[in-house]
């Protein structure tokens, strides 16, 4: 049953729950993030160890998959997410993406009702609490998820082009491909790292469990159309199951009731065209 979920139809996300009792929660993912309705924090900033081209250290590996729902990308090695008002070191598990198909949006978040292009799910857990991933699951803050928007511009991303040319390794369901260099993450993330939403959520796709920090931030990574179609290019089946094949597309969770939870800012949305943070206010994130 684990693997047994789509994005569509009868085992689509409206029937989620059925199968999966905590899609049913209070405090699911992805929302929409009303900017208007944030909580401005002064939060302290990120600090991403094992991210930049000069400390990817030996050991590190990264392997893409294809899961029929997504292309994951599984790392190993010194890979961790600290500071921005995270309550401890996250290691990087795997980073994995949503899309849309042609000409709709695929984020999974969206700010103020508007969704991006596709959306990247860098994926960590508390490894100072838990020995592994899944032991992290079963913690209401086991994981800190980071969601980095991404849209269609003019140019070739260069920090995405060894990733996504090496799609074509991957095109099938089942299929893995272990990459010759591991990525440096750091070019996968927005230039502007300081500006960031904070939440309690869950895994977007089933079992849903709400075991997330969320961090998303606010401004997105541009890719060219090229590149983006390069994720709507991944086949959903194995050549084995079926000799065409549908392309994965789509595979975004439609938003989630907020509820009573809190959405925090790291900064001032109302004044974002300069990078001025919220004066004077703290407040306890998480
Ligand atoms: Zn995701």
């Amino acid at each position: 049953m684990a693997d047994d979920w789509s994005y569509s139809g009868e085992k689509g996300p409206s029937n989620w729950a059925s199968f999966f009792a905590d899609a049913n929660g209070a405090r699911q993912s992805p929302i929409n993030i009303e900017t208007d309705k944030v909580k401005s924090c002064d939060t302290p900033e990120f600090n991403f160890i094992g991210f930049e081209d000069d400390d990817v250290v030996d050991g590190s590996t990264m392997t893409l998959s294809n899961d029929g729902h997504s292309v994951k990308v599984s790392v190993t090695g010194e890979h961790y997410v600290t500071g921005g008002g995270l309550p401890g070191k996250f290691k990087v598990e795997q980073f994995h993406f949503h899309w849309g198909s042609d000409g709709s949006p695929g984020s999974e978040h969206a700010i103020n009702d508007t969704r991006y292009d596709a959306e990247l799910h860098i994926v960590s857990y508390d490894c100072e609490r838990f020995s592994n991933f899944t032991e992290a699951l079963g913690d209401c803050q086991g994981l800190a998820v980071l969601g980095i928007f991404i849209e269609v511009g003019d140019k070739t991303n260069p920090g995405y082009e060894s990733l996504t040319t090496e799609f074509r390794n991957v095109q099938r369901k089942g299929q893995t491909f272990q990459l010759e260099k591991a990525l440096v993450l750091r070019s996968l993330l927005p230039e502007n790292v300081r500006h960031f939403y904070r939440y309690d959520g869950s895994l977007t796709t089933p079992p849903c469990t709400e075991c997330v920090i969320w961090t998303v931030f606010d401004r997105p990574v541009q890719i060219s159309v090229t590149q983006l179609e390069r994720f709507r290019s991944l086949v959903a089946t194995a050549v084995s199951e079926d000799e065409e094949g549908v392309n994965v597309e789509s595979n975004y969770r439609p938003l989630q009731a907020l509820g009573d939870r809190a959405v925090t800012a790291s900064f001032s949305p109302v004044t974002a065209n300069d990078d001025k943070k919220a004066p004077g206010k703290t407040c306890a994130i998480l």
